[in-house]
């Protein structure tokens, strides 16, 4: 028991997602989204497993440079893009396609020397009013990027969806209607659907799709499970519990001594806490699986620890596994009660959990 608390990537769950979205996706090129650190699932093995794939995204240069020392040969989009010339001649160097949503990073283009020809996708901002050109710029900056010296290998065009986890959501099709009428007439791949545009009810007609959460097993609609969708979870967090007791009723647990036992109880502790990424606000009364069954959390999250109530449990000693979410208990639902999104709570998983690949 000297690794406690581990996250478990089933990289055969990880191949499942990427071809259930390959059939969802209609014959459109995927770009496997792993920016931080592959939601958690660890960027390099899980791309790896995903070898699959037809590209693979991230946000920042640095995890493009980790791939590519891993020996990944695949097309690497930078989503961001780069914010300065040394960055831009650095993703030159290791071929990273760019995306471009400023004009600072049209400027940094023009100005390059050398011979270097990328694949550049231009953002077109339909109401995410994050990144991107608005449609009244974006022709002008296509035009300049049309322009460059070397021309570019290749232009593409994406945008991305505020509110395609709502599958009714009218924001949806106007930012795509938006799209289609801001590049009308035009003739280059585009990309617009995240997981929750490539499994939504809507067909958005893209050459590319870009799958994140998806891939990973999670569902990103509220009205909707991971498993309707056909979709395993790639990541168990599992761990164990490290002691037992009994309370008799009245008796709390933990800092502030903020649950009493309602009856006398049995409290497992298990090796799991805020030190590893779980919410410390996570409300009693979240489950657990211990020995495979659902227990409630109670009393506060300690930065190594939790404590939960297996009064119903059949008996719970010191080494029964215990598992934060993973087959059997879903980390949407974990983050229902959370009061937050699978998201963060995969990308929270911090540095010291181990990843061991199943
Ligand atoms: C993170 C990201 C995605 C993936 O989104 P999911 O909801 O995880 O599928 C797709 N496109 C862009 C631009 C992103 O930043």
């Amino acid at each position: 028991m000297s690794r406690l608390i581990r996250a478990v990537i089933d990289t055969r769950a990880l191949q499942h997602n990427l071809s259930v979205i390959r059939e969802r996706a209609r014959g459109a090129h995927i770009m496997a989204v792993v920016k931080a650190n592959a939601y958690g699932h660890g960027l390099v093995p899980t791309a790896l497993a995903l070898a699959a794939a037809d590209a693979f995204a991230v946000a920042r240069l640095e995890e493009g440079l980790a791939l590519r020392a891993a020996g990944i040969t695949q097309p690497i989009v930078l989503l961001e893009g780069v914010f300065t010339a040394e960055q831009l001649r650095e993703a030159a160097r290791h071929g990273f396609d760019l995306v471009v949503h400023d004009v600072l990073q049209i400027e940094l283009l023009e100005e390059m020397s050398g011979a270097h020809r990328l694949v550049l996708w231009i953002k077109v901002d339909t109401g995410m009013n994050r990144l991107g050109f608005p449609p009244r710029d974006f022709l002008a900056a296509l035009g300049r990027v049309q322009r460059l010296q070397p021309a570019p290998l290749e232009i593409r065009l994406l945008t991305h969806l505020a509110c395609a986890d709502e599958r009714d959501n009218r924001m949806t099709n106007a930012q795509v209607a938006c799209f289609r009428q801001a590049t009308q007439g035009l003739d280059y791949a585009v990309s617009i659907a995240n997981s929750a545009g490539i499994l939504g009810a809507a067909q958005l007609g893209c050459d590319w799709v870009r799958p994140g959460l998806a891939l990973y097993g999670a569902s990103p609609f509220a009205d909707t499970s991971a498993a309707e969708l056909g979709l395993e979870p790639a990541m168990t967090l599992q761990t164990s519990v490290i002691a037992t007791r009994r309370l008799c009723r009245g008796e709390t647990v933990g800092y502030g001594a903020a649950w009493s036992a309602p009856r006398d109880s049995a409290i497992a502790i298990v090796a799991a806490g805020y030190g590893d990424g779980l919410a410390r606000g996570l409300p009693g009364g979240t489950p657990v699986l211990i020995g495979g069954q659902r227990a409630p959390i109670v009393g506060r999250v300690s930065m190594d620890m939790i404590a939960a109530d297996v009064s119903e449990l059949p008996p719970v000693r010191v080494g029964t596994p215990a598992v934060l979410w993973g087959p059997g208990l879903p980390v949407e639902e974990v983050a229902r009660h959370a009061g937050t999104i699978p998201y963060e709570l995969l990308c929270g998983v911090s540095q010291r959990v181990p990843i061991e690949l199943r």
